[in-house]
C-alpha cells in the first residue's frame, strides 16, 4: 500500500549566528497507511525539525516529502491548502496552538468550516462528536481554552487535528507539557483513537516508555540523521546501535517480568553542535566502541536480514546484523 508519508534524503540546513545548522541532514523515512512510527533521540538530534517539515510548516532545503503519493516538497502554501486536511500536528504544548480568543467549539470546527466539510448545525453536532471521542463533553464547547487544564487542551487540540479525518497525525511530545498524572491518560486516548481511525501517526518523543507502548516501528535520531531503524519489539530487545544501546539502557523497563537488564551505558560529553556535526560517524566523539575508522569514514544506513525492514548504521556491526555491545565496552 502507498505510504501516508514519505521522507526521501530530507534535509533542513538555516544559518544560524555561527554558521550552518544542520537540523535534519539526510533523514529517510516512511509512515505507512495505519501505522505508527516514532521517531526518538535526544533534545537538539532534528526530531521537532523532520516533524514540522513533513507538514510543511518548515521548509526543507533539500531531499523530498511525499503525503499520499504526492510530492508536496515545493508545492506553495495556496496549493497545500486543500490537501492540509490530510495531515496534522499536534504541539508540544496546546496552549500555543490554541487561540485563545475563540471558543473550544469555533477551535475545533475551524478546519471542517476552511475545507468546507461542514457547517452550522452539522459542524456543532461533529463538534459534539468529537468532544466525546476525546473524553470531554458538550458543554466544553462554549468554553475557552484558558479556562482549561493542560490534558483537556491537548484532547480539544487532538480532536481539531482529527475533525477532518487526516491520514497522516504529526504529534510532536504531544504528552511532555502535561502533567505526570495525566500524560498517560492522553497517550491511550491516542492510541484509541489510532486504532478506531487508523491515521498514520509519526510520534515524535524522547519518551521511551511511550514509543514503546504506541509505536509499531521507531527510527532513531543523532545529529540530524536516523542511525538505526526497527520494528519496536526488534529493537528493544535488541538494540544493535551502540547509540541506540545507550538510550534504552536509560529506559525504564515497565515489565519486569520481561526482564530486560541492561546495563546503564553513561554516554562522555554533549550532544555535538549541528553547526559542526564530527567527520565520519557523529556519534563517535561520544561511542564507547570507537575505532580509528569510525573518525574519518561516514557508515552508511544499511538494510540487515529479515522481515522487518531494520536499518543500522555503524562500521561494528556486520552484515548478518551481529552487534557489538557499547555496555561490555565501557566496563573495560
Ligand atoms: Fe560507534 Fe564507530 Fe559504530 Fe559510530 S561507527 S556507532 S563510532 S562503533
Ligand atoms: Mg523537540
Amino acid at each position: 500500500a502507498q505510504p501516508v508519508l514519505e521522507l526521501r534524503d530530507l534535509e533542513r540546513h538555516f544559518a544560524g549566528p555561527g554558521g550552518v545548522v544542520r537540523a535534519a541532514d539526510g533523514v529517510t523515512l516512511t509512515v505507512g497507511k495505519g501505522e505508527v512510527v516514532g521517531l526518538v533521540g535526544e533534545s537538539g538530534s532534528g526530531k521537532s525539525t523532520v516533524g514540522r517539515c513533513a507538514v510543511r510548516l518548515d521548509e526543507p532545503t533539500g531531499g523530498a516529502i511525499h503525503i499520499n503519493g504526492q510530492d508536496v516538497t515545493r508545492l506553495s502554501r495556496r496549493a497545500l491548502r486543500p490537501l492540509r486536511k490530510d495531515f496534522h500536528l499536534v504541539f508540544q504544548d496546546p496552549s500555543s496552538s490554541l487561540d485563545p480568543r475563540m471558543t473550544v467549539g469555533q477551535i475545533i470546527a475551524e478546519p471542517l468550516r476552511l475545507h468546507g466539510i461542514a457547517k452550522g448545525d452539522a459542524a456543532r453536532a461533529r463538534v459534539a462528536e468529537l468532544l466525546a471521542q476525546v473524553g470531554l463533553r458538550p458543554e466544553h464547547a462554549d468554553r475557552h481554552p484558558h479556562e482549561l487544564s493542560g490534558g483537556q487542551r491537548q484532547r480539544i487540540s487532538i480532536a481539531r487535528a482529527l475533525s477532518v479525518d487526516p491520514d497522516l497525525l504529526v504529534a510532536d511530545e504531544p504528552t511532555s507539557a502535561l502533567d505526570v498524572s495525566v500524560q498517560a491518560s492522553v497517550l491511550n486516548l491516542l492510541a484509541d483513537l489510532q486504532r478506531d481511525r487508523g491515521f498514520g501517526c509519526l510520534f515524535i518523543t524522547h519518551d521511551l516508555a511511550a514509543v514503546e507502548f504506541l509505536a509499531d516501528r521507531i527510527a532513531v535520531m543523532y545529529l540530524g540523521q536516523i542511525v538505526e531503524q526497527a520494528p519496536t519489539a526488534e529493537l528493544f530487545a535488541d538494540p544493535k546501535h551502540p547509540y541506540t544501546q545507550a538510550l534504552l539502557s536509560a529506559a525504564p523497563v515497565p515489565d519486569p517480568a520481561l526482564q530486560r537488564t541492561r546495563e546503564r551505558i553513561v554516554l562522555s560529553g554533549e550532544l555535538p553542535s549541528p553547526l559542526a556535526p564530527p567527520p565520519g560517524c557523529r556519534f563517535h566523539t561520544r561511542c564507547p566502541l570507537a575505532v580509528d575508522r569510525c573518525r574519518v569514514e561516514v557508515p552508511a544506513l544499511r538494510t540487515l536480514p529479515g522481515d522487518g525492514g531494520r536499518e543500522v548504521s555503524c562500521h561494528l556491526v556486520a552484515d548478518d546484523g551481529t552487534a557489538p555491545d557499547a555496555a561490555a565496552a565501557q566496563t573495560l
